[in-house]
């Protein structure tokens, strides 16, 4: 019998909305943010140039402002990214998000609760094992592999530990795609 692996369909990781901020609320003390449909500062001061990215507390509404660019030269950016900032382009806005940058510099955290999916492709029942899985991140969220594969598969988190062969740590979160093989039931 050959042990070869088929391939499936890849695992897609999908975000749903743009996730949460994790930013405690100088007001009110919530420790939850939201950048509602998204709306940028642009502030000019001779040829330098400060952008923020707006958020408000989920509870009060109180608005913050996080930095995207700090004092930088006005030629250093490109006319479409400046374009963009001034008409609060939502693809903006999402990649300045996501970027990790941005969450460094401003000492927050993304919270994904709820912003995201698993699209699995159907079934594979008739075509045996072990199965070969690639899971691609088009979002960069991060997830436990284990806990992942569980609920693709809808197996145990024992029979994952059993079942699933992966080179990375199945327990370490991770946001990079990553491929993983099912083994036989029993
Ligand atoms: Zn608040």
């Amino acid at each position: 019998m050959s042990s070869q692996p088929h391939t499936v369909l890849p695992w897609v990781v999908r975000r749903t909305r743009l996730p949460l901020l994790s930013l405690r609320c100088v007001a009110c003390r919530s420790e939850s943010a939201t950048t509602a449909k998204g709306r940028f500062r642009v502030n000019a001061n001779a040829k330098l140039l400060d952008v923020w990215l707006l958020v408000r507390c989920v509870s009060c509404d109180r608005t913050s402002k996080l930095t995207v660019h700090e004092r930088a030269p006005v030629r250093s950016f490109d006319p479409a990214e400046l374009d963009g900032y001034h008409a609060n382009d939502p693809e903006l806005v999402a990649s300045r998000l996501l970027d990790p940058m941005f969450a460094r510099r401003n000492r927050v955290t993304l919270d994904w609760k709820g912003a995201w999916r698993l699209d699995t492709p159907s079934a594979w029942l008739d075509e045996g094992w072990p199965v070969q899985v690639e899971v691609v991140f088009e979002a960069p969220v991060p997830v436990r592999p284990e806990r992942l594969i569980a609920q693709g598969l809808g197996l145990s988190r024992n029979e994952v530990l059993r079942r699933i062969k992966c080179d990375i740590p199945l327990r370490r979160p991770t946001s990079a795609g990553f491929t993983y093989t099912v083994m036989a039931g029993c």
